[in-house]
């Protein structure tokens, strides 16, 4: 129950809120508490405000020696009240004169029996009201207590005490009373918002619910599929439309993986293809010549060279797209490398008198993984070479530009059409599929191009082609000139 977000909201929701509302709750209460305490102060000050007047006038009207203690009774008669004790006390602790005696109806007496005169709580406050002019205290007794005023006064040029006792017991009652509606009031409106909170957490989180189930349905076979967008504004919406970006891109990248699959095979069936009719054939006929032996096994070896190189290629785009091509990073000159790349593609010029030349460079060095430029370098050329006109001409550069070497390779080839030139890097991708295919000795898959311009990239660099026309094509590999540590790991 617990791993439900909506349950989790709700009791932290309601945990909170109990907590604030005990927290208010016991704030009130002491407030109040608090007044209630001041309002009895105030009324009992200003009791003993009046009873003093009281007392004074009756003391003039009376004489003899306890004419204090005549006028005191007068005055408490006068003052008396339900809930209050009055008492005079002279300088040495003696009671003069008490509420407690006159009527003896008024005298309030505590659960024991014990009077909260004779209670020991009052002799503690009247024994520390000798030491000051005015007090307020508490004093046990009755039912919840009193609330005790002490002041001092003088008449007939000695020392009194007068100690007014006030019971706290209505006051204690009506405390009482807002604890029992805080006890009430409290569980009611925690029960209340906690399902209030239940049901808004429900409704909150019914999208995510939608959601989560939509995105459950969702599969390689409906990838198209998208998730409902209900409110593009709000953090929900945000989350569809990443989950449906993502959806996007897997959609995309699921597509290149099925295309990729798709023109694989399609590469690889026809050299098999020709590798088995090319047997077929070999094997049907009884008695064939020596030459026409070799013919056959000259074809089924040119086949199988195109298919290794076909399925080399396959390994590393699919290891460079994993990310697990390791490169091997070394120090070497990059002039040194194309002239030796230049030099091997001699044959293949010569073969169709096509004048290849490299323009002396200035040293280059470089650290990077030889054998891979070595790879793209010689791609190139193949290229330049295999698309230009018997008697043409290739020209290869290589000059530092900045921070980038740039190397070029220029022919005199009939060039690629405007319009294809921005595809000619895709995997598979070939102008005239049928034609390259005839001419190449390898046999072109499409996939030269797609691998060259990853080197580049892996070393940081870039490969571009900068100009083709009828005149002929340039291709530019930029590659820099410091190498970057994470150009090891591609
Ligand atoms: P391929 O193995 O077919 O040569 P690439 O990826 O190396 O594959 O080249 C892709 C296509 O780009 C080629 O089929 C060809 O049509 C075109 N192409 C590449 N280099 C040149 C060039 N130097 N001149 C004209 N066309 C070129």
């Amino acid at each position: 129950m617990l791993d439900s977000v909506r349950v989790r909201l709700t009791l932290w929701y309601s945990a909170v809120l109990t907590l604030v509302l005990i927290v208010l709750a016991l704030i009130t209460y002491f407030i109040f508490w608090r007044s209630t305490l001041q309002r009895t102060d105030v009324n009992l000050s200003e009791l003993s405000e009046a009873f003093l007047t009281t007392l004074d006038a009756e003391v003039k009207d009376q004489s003899g020696p306890d004419s204090l203690k005549l006028a005191g009774q007068v005055a408490i008669t006068e003052h008396r009240f339900r809930d209050h004790v009055f008492a005079i006390f002279d300088a040495a602790g003696n009671m003069v004169v008490s509420s407690q005696d006159v009527p003896p109806a008024a005298t309030a007496t505590s659960a024991s029996g014990e009077t909260p005169l004779s209670s020991r709580s009052f002799r503690r406050f009247l024994d520390a009201s000798f030491r000051s002019e005015r007090l307020f205290g508490k004093v046990r007794g009755g039912e919840d207590g009193y609330r005790a005023f002490a002041r001092h006064f003088s008449s007939g040029g000695k020392t009194y005490v007068l100690v007014i006792l006030q019971s706290f017991h209505p006051q204690q009652e009506m405390l009482e009373e807002v604890a029992a509606t805080f006890a009430w009031v409290i569980p009611i409106a925690i029960l209340l918002a906690g399902v209030g909170g239940y049901f808004l957490a429900r409704k909150s989180l019914a999208p995510v619910v939608a959601m989560s189930s939509q995105a459950g349905r969702i599969g390689a076979a409906n990838l198209h599929e998208r998730l409902a967008v209900q409110n593009e504004r709000d953090e929900l919406g945000h989350l569809a439309r990443s989950f449906n970006s993502l959806l996007d891109r897997l959609g995309q990248s699921f597509e290149r993986q099925r295309r990729f699959m798709a023109d694989a095979s399609h590469e690889l069936r026809t050299p098999v293809a020709i590798l088995r009719g090319e047997a077929e054939v070999a094997l049907s006929q009884q008695a064939r010549s020596p030459e026409e032996y070799r013919e056959s096994l000259g074809v089924l070896h040119q086949e199988a060279e195109r298919l290794t190189h076909i399925v080399e290629d396959l390994f590393t785009l699919t290891r460079a797209d994993a990310g697990q091509y390791p490169l091997q990073p070394r120090e070497f000159y990059l002039d040194e490398l194309v002239s030796e790349c230049v030099h091997s593609a001699r044959t293949l010029a010569l073969a169709k008198k096509i004048c290849l030349n490299f323009e002396e460079a200035s040293e280059s060095p470089i650290s990077a993984d030889e054998s891979l430029l070595r790879r793209m370098i010689l791609n190139l050329l193949d290229n330049a070479i295999k698309y230009t006109l018997d008697g043409g001409r290739v020209t290869v550069t290589c000059h530092r530009e900045g921070e980038n070497y740039v190397l070029s390779i220029t022919d005199t080839g009939a060039g690629i059409p405007t319009e294809l030139q921005p595809r000619i890097f895709e995997r598979f991708f070939r102008v005239d599929k049928a034609r390259s295919r005839a001419e190449s000795d390898g046999g072109g898959a499409g996939l030269g191009l797609s691998i060259s311009r990853w080197i580049a990239e892996a070393h940081h660099g870039r490969l571009e082609l900068t100009r083709s026309d009828s005149t002929g094509s340039t291709f530019s590999a930029y590659l820099p000139v410091e190498s970057r540590d994470s150009a090891s790991a591609c």
